[in-house]
């Protein structure tokens, strides 16, 4: 039994317990998609208007079923009630004073498998005075902790808004694991940009990129040297940064996401490709800096119509 069709049933038990305003509605939509799996993740995704109601779910069934074994019709049904007896409202409470800990949030991505549809929605800007802020960021915080990710966008986690949280844009820290397979645990940038803007893009690079959204696609994708980019940080303080490097890349990435653009659309080639295999092939497909001064998009269409070129001599 997968994981959707619990969260599913979960959906359904638990609405029948708490007093919510639009129980009705929910409850609906969580019974038309059932045992669909992407119209259900759907409809958790899309439960964005009560945030903690999607998360919620999420959070409990997925680390409910890591504390037990779900495997018949019983198992499921010892499991429901098990996460209907939590308490919404108390679970709200312990968000709001951060004591959340007591329930260890672990998180799953949203990929192009469980719904393509929702990654592809435009990020609404965030609104700095929303009290839901920092519960965002740590949801963030807490999937990059535990993930093997360079960064992330909130979409990527069932949030819909224009937040971006950069892990390891350490080139050094990147090659040294492409190089030995040894990964720095700890390191963990924590830079949460909000509602961020690109105003100028400068010169070329290339990098063969990953997403955690889409799983092995891998592809080799150009991104500007450097970008400007205002945005916002968690004290509501405004910033005009300029990024280089790799970490104009992963940026450049992320901030795709915020439209709703993935790599897969910007790859010239791509390969499905397992993380091992992935390690490997870099290797001898590293991070390359074409430019650092031209302006991205004309560097961007030369390559575009020289390789046009070669084809039609083909
Ligand atoms: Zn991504």
């Amino acid at each position: 039994m997968d994981i959707e069709k619990i969260c599913s049933l979960v959906a359904k038990k638990y609405l029948l317990k708490n007093d919510l305003e639009d129980k009705k509605l929910f409850l609906k939509k969580a019974q038309d998609s059932s045992y669909d799996k992407t119209s259900l993740c759907e409809f958790i995704n899309n439960s964005d208007e009560d945030f903690f109601l999607g998360t919620f779910l999420r959070l409990t069934t997925i680390y409910m079923l890591k504390k037990m074994e779900v495997k018949t019709r019983r198992d499921v049904n010892n499991f429901i009630e098990k996460v209907s007896s939590i308490n919404l409202e108390e679970y709200k409470e312990l968000l709001k004073e951060k004591k959340h800990s007591v329930m260890p949030i672990v998180y799953n991505s949203i990929t192009i498998k469980t719904s393509e549809k929702y990654l592809r929605q435009k990020s609404a800007k965030a609104d700095l005075n929303d009290k839901n802020l920092s519960n965002y960021i740590d949801v963030l915080d807490t999937f990059c902790k535990k993930g093997e990710v360079f960064a992330m966008a909130a979409v990527q986690l069932g949030i819909p808004k224009r937040i971006i949280y950069l892990k390891n844009t350490n080139l050094e820290l990147v090659e040294k694991y492409i190089n030995t397979g040894k990964k720095d645990e700890d390191y963990n940038e924590q830079r949460v940009l909000i509602n961020p803007k690109i105003v100028k893009r400068i010169g070329l690079t290339e990098f063969w990129e990953a997403c955690a959204s889409c799983l092995d696609n891998f592809g080799h994708v150009y991104r500007p040297y450097e970008i400007e980019m205002e945005y916002y940080d968690l004290n509501k303080k405004k910033h005009n940064q300029i990024f280089k490097g790799f970490e104009a890349t992963v940026l450049s990435h992320e901030y795709d996401h915020l439209d709703g653009i993935l790599h897969i659309d910007k790859a010239d080639e791509l390969f499905v490709m397992d993380a091992e295999k992935r390690r490997e092939f870099r290797k001898t497909h590293k991070y390359n800096i074409i430019s650092k001064t031209d302006d991205y998009l004309l560097l961007l269409n030369d390559i575009k119509n020289k390789r046009e070129g070669e084809v039609k001599n083909e």
